[in-house]
């Protein structure tokens, strides 16, 4: 049993030492006020029938592991719903696109103890594999507030936290307008538009760049691309009904 407790105690020292050592490097890019002011909030979903649905709780067709183009390795649940295998790696649409309306619903995990701030429910949603909307367990987890739940990761605080309980699901229904570039510039910027649990949280704002986590993001020319789900670590995500639709702007 002494043992055991030595064992562990070593673990949590390297593993606090690595934490802190990534925290060091995206410390200056860090927000940590206005914090958003917490309100409750309520969600329902429907596909629309224009939609492409992305997942329906049934298979991985419509996907493939984010680099390599294999057969995710997630799990699929008998609810209907899937969740991500820490280290096998994000998972991308087989399809491209370009300007969208996304439903997504999501649910972080219940088993919190000892996990604060990014290390609890880390995942997110990538348009275009660029630009992501941060999924995290926000419900009474201080984080730096560009990055805490429904960000645009280090760009954009959310306007207010409507973040559920972990264990209940939640939505994001994203409207996204995608950048347009000319080979190497941007000649139209994009926006997101983001709603959280039926909940306006970004409003249609500018996006700066590709997402990064250490520096200022940076505008990288590209064109239609696939929809990423992260792999970030530590406690796993569930999602279940993904639609999309493809809009014109
Ligand atoms: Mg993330």
């Amino acid at each position: 049993m002494i043992m055991f407790i030595k064992k562990t105690t070593i673990l949590l020292f390297f593993f606090s030492f690595f934490l802190s050592f990534c925290q060091n490097k995206s410390k200056p890019t860090e927000i940590w006020e206005p914090i958003p002011n917490k309100i409750d909030a309520y969600n329902f979903s429907i596909a629309p029938s224009d939609a492409v649905v992305l997942f329906d709780g049934k298979n991985f067709s419509s996907w493939v592991t984010q680099y390599s183009n294999q057969s995710p390795k997630w799990k699929i649940n008998k609810d209907g719903s899937m969740t991500v295998v820490n280290g096998t790696g994000g998972i991308k649409t087989k399809q491209s696109f370009g300007s969208v309306q996304l439903h997504i619903e999501w649910k972080t995990n219940e088993n919190v103890q000892n996990y604060t701030g990014q290390s609890r429910s880390n995942s997110g949603v990538f348009l275009q594999q660029k630009y992501e909307v941060q999924i995290l367990d926000s419900y009474e987890n201080p984080t730096y507030v560009n990055g805490q739940t429904g960000s645009v990761y280090k760009q954009y605080i959310p306007l207010v936290n409507s973040s559920k309980k972990p264990g209940e699901w939640q939505s994001y229904d994203i409207i996204f307008n995608a950048p347009v570039f000319d080979k190497k510039n941007l000649i139209k910027p994009g926006y997101f538009t983001v709603f959280q649990n039926g909940v306006l949280i970004q409003n249609h704002v500018q996006i700066q760049g590709t997402t990064t986590n250490v520096g200022l993001p940076k505008h990288e020319a590209h064109g239609n691309a696939p929809l990423v789900l992260q792999d970030h670590c530590c406690l796993a995500v569930s999602y279940r009904n993904i639609w999309i639709r493809k809009i014109t702007d």
